[in-house]
């Protein structure tokens, strides 16, 4: 009963060699509303390393298997291809000839020197090296700020720029200076492992979005009311576990915890099995899920239902309506609803995701 987890598996590409001997496929971006994201690796939380306008051409060398990205222009997938610079796209936003593109060889631990350049050019990167206890991302450059979210040691990390807060002794030095990531929100740069400076926080870099404002306006209610949510958000035991679970009976209604639009209706489960069952601890996937999109940029998303959802991708739904039923779908051992909070969505991702108990407890629908 206790061991109920969503499994948020992070599919980290290796770089791979570029000594493969077939010819590189020439195929189109296709992203209309939206410059396509170029990444160092094969899942949206990896480094961008930059972006690439609708229609750009591109030359691939071959794919690899990353993350399940289902809002795609041309098809929904989990491959993605590996541009001749060996920086990655997802497949699903790249109109190609039919043809099989090759499985990308070996992977070999060295960066493509393009990638790095690239990324040396943009932006900072560090990684994590808090020892044991996970980096706390927070609002603002001090430690009594609202906490965001909990980065595990060794997380990888974009540093858009520096500020002066207040002074930490860490494991890598003692400074005043913060680190801001790309979500708006701040680490302490004590505890950041880097090579490089990141550029001081000015009017230029700010975030498009403010991170995690406690007010972004709208009204909040709990997607599962009577029933209440334990503390579960990236635990010690679960780090993965990137969303809180609230016990519940097969059937109960879930409701939309705010006003939006419907953005995913999917089964998302490991082949071979089916989200119209109970799923088991040892079965990959959140089974039946919806996802919502919020105003602010906040995304929520429902996982473990008993069925399909009661909506449609696209659907405007009003906050408290009934969207599905809960169930154990997928990777669960007990009839619950796992719930997700993602700031700055799309797209939505561990590197995006805040416990979502104090996020409902400040827009005044507390769930624990
Ligand atoms: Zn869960």
């Amino acid at each position: 009963m206790r061991k109920i987890m969503l499994v948020a598996a992070v599919f980290l590409a290796s770089f791979a060699p570029a000594v493969d001997a077939h010819a590189a496929q020439a195929a189109t971006v296709v992203s209309p509303k939206r410059p396509l994201n170029v990444r160092a690796g094969s899942a949206v939380w990896t480094a961008q390393v930059r972006t690439l306008p609708h229609g750009a051409a591109v030359s691939i060398d071959c794919q690899v298997k990353g993350q399940l990205i289902n809002q795609g222009s041309v098809r929904v997938t989990d491959q993605w291809d590996r541009l001749t610079d060996g920086s990655y796209v997802s497949d699903a936003w790249i109109r190609r000839p039919a043809a099989a593109i090759p499985a990308c060889g070996p992977a070999a631990p060295v960066a493509p020197a393009a990638v790095a350049a690239a990324a040396a050019v943009t932006t900072t990167t560090g990684t994590v090296a808090s020892g044991g206890t996970p980096l706390k991302a927070r609002t603002a450059p001090v430690h009594t700020a609202p906490l965001i979210a909990a980065l595990p040691n060794g997380t990888q990390l974009t540093l858009v720029c520096q500020q002066r807060g207040e002074n930490i002794a860490g494991s890598q030095r003692v400074t005043p200076m913060w680190d801001r990531l790309p979500e708006g929100t701040y680490v302490s740069d004590a505890y950041v492992r880097r090579t490089a400076t990141p550029p001081p926080c000015t009017a230029a870099n700010q975030p498009v979005a403010a991170a995690a404002a406690p007010s972004t306006g709208g009204d909040w209610t709990s997607p599962l009311p009577g029933f209440r949510a334990r503390p579960g958000f990236r635990t010690a035991n679960n780090p993965n576990h990137i969303g809180v679970d609230i016990m519940s009976f097969t059937g109960t209604p879930i409701h939309a915890a705010s006003a939006g639009t419907v953005l995913e209706v999917v089964c998302n489960i490991e082949a071979g099995h089916s989200c119209d069952q109970a799923g088991s601890a040892s079965i990959g996937g959140c089974g039946w899920y919806v996802k919502l999109q919020h105003e602010g940029g906040i995304s929520t998303l429902y996982c473990h239902m008993v069925r399909k959802a009661l909506v449609q991708p696209g659907q405007k739904v009003k906050a408290g309506q009934v969207i599905g039923y809960v169930g154990s779908s997928g990777n669960s051992s007990a009839p619950h609803l796992h719930y997700e909070v993602h700031i700055n969505a799309p797209p939505t991702g561990p590197q995006n995701a805040i416990d979502p108990l104090p996020f409902m407890r400040t827009h005044g629908a507390e769930i624990g």
